[in-house]
């Protein structure tokens, strides 16, 4: 591990240098395996949080963001154990499903993210691709999290908001609101993910990431408000109940 960097109170970023990386699309993610003295070993999936190496000009940098579950097994042991200079076991890239390619037809087509917490990882990898690759595609990410300070990737998101008119970022609040915000905390609904321009008839392709309750309810209300399902691209986060 190359690096760290902490997100929120509970989520770190881990920065990693991988030898060899054969490059990635933005949306997959990579296993990792941790395995303890007694032989005993465990795995979980992290989506990538960093765009694709440039055409293998830069160095071979993988980024991860992880949330912190008290409880978990491996989360802790990435966000508050795994320090500078360890090793760390890991395999991918995997998936070709989830993925947002800008050199494929996708590259001309709107795009809108909808994110539920630690959900908001892959889609920002999308984002920072879409950048990288001065891609000119509308992109509209919805984000629920419980609060303000749960918030991952804030201020780049802001920062990248304020350069760039072709991305746009609106907060939904399930728990606690900024001051002065305009509506009660609550789940996602149809009016923060339908906005002017937003409109299903624009045929936008919709990725949906999250804890699985909440991908499903969102992709739901997509489904209802006439989004086609076949447009609709979801991945489930958890719980992993070993898999
Ligand atoms: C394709 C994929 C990509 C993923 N990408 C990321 C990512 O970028 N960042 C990230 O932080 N996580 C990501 N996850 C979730 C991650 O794989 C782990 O499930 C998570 O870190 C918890 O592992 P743990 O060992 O700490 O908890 P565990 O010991 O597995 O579980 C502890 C407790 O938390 C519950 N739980 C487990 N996972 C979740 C969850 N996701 N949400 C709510 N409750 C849960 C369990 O039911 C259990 O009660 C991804 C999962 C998948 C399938």
């Amino acid at each position: 591990m190359a690096a760290t960097r902490d997100e929120t109170a509970t989520a770190r970023t881990i920065v990693l240098d991988v030898p060899g990386w054969p490059g990635h699309l933005a949306g997959q993610h990579v296993d990792v395996r941790l395995t303890a003295q007694d032989g005993y070993s465990t795995e979980r999936s992290y989506s990538i949080a960093s765009a694709p190496p440039d055409g293998g000009a830069g160095p071979p940098v993988v980024e991860l963001t992880v949330q912190r579950l008290e409880d978990g097994e491996v989360s802790p042991y990435l966000t508050q154990t795994l320090a500078v200079g360890y090793p760390l076991e890991l395999r991918g890239p995997v998936g070709g499903w989830f993925v947002w390619n800008p050199d494929g037809s996708a590259g001309a087509r709107p795009v809108l993210l909808v994110a539920g917490g630690s959900g908001v990882v892959p889609l920002m990898a999308m984002i920072r691709a879409r950048a990288a690759t001065g891609t000119q595609s509308p992109f509209r990410l919805v984000y629920s999290v419980r609060g303000p300070d749960d918030a991952l990737y804030a201020a780049e998101l802001a920062e990248r908001e304020r350069a760039d008119d072709g991305l746009h970022v609106a907060y939904a609040y399930t728990r606690k609101t900024p001051q002065g915000w305009p509506v009660p905390p609550g789940r996602i609904g149809t009016g923060v993910l339908t906005a002017p321009g937003w409109t299903p008839d624009r045929h936008p392709a919709v990725f949906v990431c999250g804890p699985t309750g909440f991908v499903e309810a969102a992709a739901n209300v997509l489904v209802n408000a006439g989004h086609n399902p076949r447009a609709i691209k979801t991945e489930r986060f958890g719980p992993s109940g070993g898999q």
